[in-house]
C-alpha cells in the first residue's frame, strides 16, 4: 500500500486525459496518468484509428471495381477481411506504440489499474492511493444501447464490428448518426446488403439539412437502403439471422443488428457522485472553463456533455492543463469545433447552420452561397458530386461551412480557421487556392460572397 503525490492526477488514458498529461508535463507540472485498459484510449483501439483504417480498405475496394471509369483494368474479386483486420491492426499498434513512448519521453508516471475517486485530491487504485494537487476526470464512453435491446449475439455495437472475420450478406443499422453511417458506408463497399433504420427524419440529422439530403441521394445512388422518421420496436435473433421490428409493422431481416445509437459517458463506478461531484445521467457537469462544483476537479473529453470527438478531447486536455496553470486559455465552445464523417461521400461541417445563424443573427442579416462540386476540376476528376456551403453574417465574419462530397474532410482545416478566426469572406477572398484542388471550392464559395465571383453566377 502506498501513497503517491503528484501535482496532478489523470484518471482515463484516452485522447482527452492523455492530452492534459501532456500538456501538464510541458507546463512543468509532475503527472500521473491511470488508465485500466490501454493509453490512447477510444479512439486508438476501437474508434478513429481502426474506423478510419476500414473505410481507407473499403475505399480501395471502390477504386478496384470503377478502374474501368478511368480507363483502368481492375476488378474487385472480394474481401480477406482477415488481413484487412491485419491492416488495421498494425496501424493501431504502430500508433500505440508511439503514444507509449511519447508518455514515457515526457516523464509521465503511468499507473495500470482501474481508479476511483475517493476524495476532491486523491484516486485508488487497487490499495495505493494516487493524491493531486489537481484531479482531471477523462473516463471516456461506451457504446449505449435502447431500454429493453439487449447487446449479444447477432445483436452487436460497433466494437463487435471491428472484430468480425466476415463480410456479413446483410446489416440492418440501428441509428443513422455518424457510427451508423460510416459502418454502413464500409460494409456496402465490401459488398454487403445494407438498411440503416434512423427514428429522425434525416441521416445525419446534426448536419445542415441540405447535408444530410445529399447523403441520402448519395446513399441511394450506392444501394444503401434506408428507413427515416420510424422508430425501432424490438428484434429477434435465431442462427440465422436477425429480425427488427419498426413501430410502423415493417419488420427487417438481416444477418446482424448493429446498434449505432450514441454513447454514454463512462463514469459508472467511479466513485464522482459519492464524491460530490455534480452529475447528470452519467456525464460530469463543467463549466465552460472544465472545472466541476469541486474546486480542483476538472473533466475533460466524453463524459462531459457536448461533441464526442477525439480533438475535441485533446484540446480539452490542453485547456485544463493551461487553466491549472494559469494561463488563461480560450475557450472554444462546441459549435465550432470541426466535424468529419468519413463515409463516401465524406460530409465536414464547422459552425452554425444557415437555419441556426438566422435564429441568433435575425434571417436579413444571414447570406449564404452553396458552391456545386460540380464546378470544381478536381472533383469531377475525382467523380464525386457534393456541394460547400458557406454561410455568413452580412457585412460580417463567416459562421457556418457544411461541405459534402469525396475528400472534403481534409478541407475542413481552412474552414474551421476562417469561422474560429471570424473572418469575413472580403478579407479571405484575395488569399490563393491552388489549382486543381478541392480547396478551390471554399475559394469560389468566399468570392461569391465577397461580391466577386470567378467561376459562378
Ligand atoms: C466507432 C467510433 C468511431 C469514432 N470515430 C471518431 C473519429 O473519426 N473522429 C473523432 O474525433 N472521434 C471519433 N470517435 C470518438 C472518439 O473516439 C472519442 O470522442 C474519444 O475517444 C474520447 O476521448 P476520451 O478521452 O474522452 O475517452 P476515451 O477515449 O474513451 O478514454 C477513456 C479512457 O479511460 C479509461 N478508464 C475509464 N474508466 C477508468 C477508470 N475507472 N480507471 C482507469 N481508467 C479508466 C478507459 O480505459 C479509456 O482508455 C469515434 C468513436 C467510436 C466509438
Amino acid at each position: 500500500m502506498a501513497e503517491l503525490n503528484f501535482d496532478l492526477v489523470v484518471l482515463g488514458g484516452g485522447s482527452g486525459g492523455y492530452s492534459a498529461a501532456i500538456r501538464a508535463t510541458e507546463l512543468g507540472m509532475n503527472v500521473a496518468l491511470i488508465e485500466k485498459n490501454k493509453l490512447g484510449g477510444t479512439c486508438l483501439h476501437v474508434g478513429c484509428i481502426p474506423t478510419k483504417a476500414m473505410l481507407h480498405a473499403a475505399e480501395v475496394a471502390d477504386v478496384a471495381r470503377e478502374g474501368h471509369i478511368c480507363g483502368i483494368n481492375s476488378s474487385f474479386n472480394g474481401v480477406d477481411m482477415d488481413a484487412v483486420n491485419a491492416f488495421r491492426e498494425g496501424i493501431v499498434s504502430k500508433k500505440f506504440k508511439g503514444l507509449q513512448g511519447l508518455i514515457k519521453a515526457r516523464g509521465i508516471t503511468v499507473i495500470e489499474g482501474e481508479g476511483r475517486l475517493v476524495s476532491p485530491t486523491t484516486i485508488a487504485v487497487g490499495a495505493d492511493t494516487i493524491v493531486g494537487k489537481n484531479i482531471v476526470l477523462a473516463t471516456g464512453s461506451y457504446s449505449k444501447s435502447l431500454p429493453g435491446l439487449e447487446i449479444g449475439g447477432r445483436v452487436i455495437t460497433s466494437e463487435h464490428a471491428l472484430q468480425m472475420n466476415y463480410v456479413p450478406n446483410k446489416v440492418a443499422i440501428l441509428g443513422g448518426g455518424v457510427i451508423g453511417v460510416e459502418f454502413a458506408s464500409v460494409w456496402k463497399s465490401f459488398g454487403a446488403e445494407v438498411v440503416i433504420i434512423e427514428g429522425l427524419p434525416h441521416l445525419v440529422p446534426n448536419e445542415e439539412e441540405s447535408i444530410s439530403k445529399a447523403l441520402e441521394r448519395a446513399y441511394r445512388k450506392r444501394g444503401i437502403d434506408y428507413k427515416l422518421g420510424v422508430r425501432f420496436q424490438g428484434v429477434t435473433q435465431n442462427d440465422s439471422g436477425v429480425v427488427v421490428t419498426l413501430e410502423s409493422g415493417e419488420t427487417v431481416e438481416a444477418d446482424l443488428l448493429l446498434v449505432a445509437v450514441g454513447r454514454g459517458a463512462a463514469t459508472a463506478g467511479c466513485g464522482f457522485e459519492e464524491v460530490g461531484i455534480t452529475m447528470d445521467r452519467g456525464y460530469v457537469i463543467t463549466n465552460e472553463r472544465l472545472a466541476t462544483n469541486i474546486p480542483g476537479v476538472y473533466a475533460v473529453g466524453d463524459i462531459v456533455p457536448g461533441l464526442q470527438l477525439a480533438h475535441r478531447g485533446y484540446q480539452h486536455g490542453f485547456f485544463v492543463a493551461e487553466e491549472i496553470a494559469g494561463l488563461n486559455p480560450v475557450v472554444i465552445s462546441d459549435v465550432n469545433i470541426p466535424k468529419v464523417t468519413y463515409c463516401e461521400p465524406e460530409i465536414a461541417s464547422v459552425g452554425l447552420t444557415e437555419a441556426k445563424a438566422a435564429e441568433q443573427y435575425g434571417a436579413e442579416k444571414i447570406s449564404s452561397y452553396d458552391y456545386n462540386l460540380a464546378g470544381n476540376g478536381k472533383s469531377e476528376i475525382l467523380g464525386t458530386a457534393g456541394s460547400v456551403k458557406v454561410v455568413r453574417v452580412v457585412d460580417g465574419p463567416v459562421v457556418g461551412v457544411h461541405m459534402i462530397g469525396a475528400r472534403v474532410g481534409e478541407l475542413i482545416g481552412e474552414a474551421q480557421l476562417v469561422v474560429n478566426w471570424e473572418a469575413h469572406p472580403e478579407d479571405i477572398a484575395p488569399l490563393l487556392h491552388a489549382h486543381p484542388t478541392q480547396n478551390e471550392s471554399l475559394g469560389e464559395a468566399f468570392l461569391f460572397l465577397a461580391g466577386k465571383p470567378l467561376h459562378t453566377l
